[in-house]
């Protein structure tokens, strides 16, 4: 019986050199594998690139309103297929989930969803909340905070001028024209840089 997959961390836990690798292993063994990203095919570009500058192009390129229980089942009529990475995977809609959750148990095709838990404000993404709830196997990747702890918050930057200023509250996803950058943090150092940007504000 085929699983569905979650294996998440924070940013920089290694999630896309994972993936890679996983990749590489099922193509050594003559295996069929597909790897999806969503997203919007202008904006996100059909690339997934690990820290290590390792690249992959994606197989497909899936935006919130595209049934993906449909897309495999057509791509099933032409090719053959082990297994289906997901990228990004935070960014499904709840329903892509459950319609992955369909091509494990349907075609007994096992799913490996890479994705973050949560976003900046330690909130869960859709797609993350979803896949908490229904995948067979929860992988945690970890992270490594600047103080040695493991690193469970995200933290956003957003690069004004030549100067780096944290983000504690904003929309989920950074909007667009923002220069953000994100490091991974450990929730006291998290905490602690909080109230130090709060009370810088306040003087
Ligand atoms: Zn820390």
């Amino acid at each position: 019986m085929a699983k569905l997959y979650f294996k998440f961390g924070a940013m920089k836990c290694g999630k896309t050199r994972d993936l890679i690798k996983t990749w590489y292993n099922y193509n050594e063994k003559d295996m069929t594998v597909i790897i999806m990203k969503p997203g919007d095919d202008k904006k996100a570009g059909g690339n997934i690139q690990s820290r290590a500058h390792e690249e992959l192009k994606a197989d497909y390129v899936v935006p919130k309103e595209i049934n993906i229980y449909d897309l495999i089942a057509n791509h099933l009529i032409d090719n053959n297929l082990d297994c289906i990475l997901v990228d990004e995977a935070q960014f499904l809609t709840s329903r892509q989930v459950d319609e992955l959750s369909d091509v494990v148990d349907n075609f007994d095709i096992p799913v490996l969803c890479y994705g973050l838990r949560a976003d900046a404000f330690s909130n869960l993404f859709p797609g993350s909340k979803r896949l908490f709830e229904v995948a067979d196997v929860l992988e945690e990747l970890k992270a490594v905070c600047k103080c040695g702890a493991k690193a469970t918050f995200n933290l956003r930057l957003n690069r004004v001028s030549d100067e780096l200023i944290p983000v504690f509250s904003g929309e989920q996803v950074s909007i667009d024209g923002i220069d953000a950058e994100y490091d991974s943090v450990c929730r006291p150092c998290y905490k602690k840089l909080r109230r130090k940007y709060e009370k810088k504000k306040e003087n």
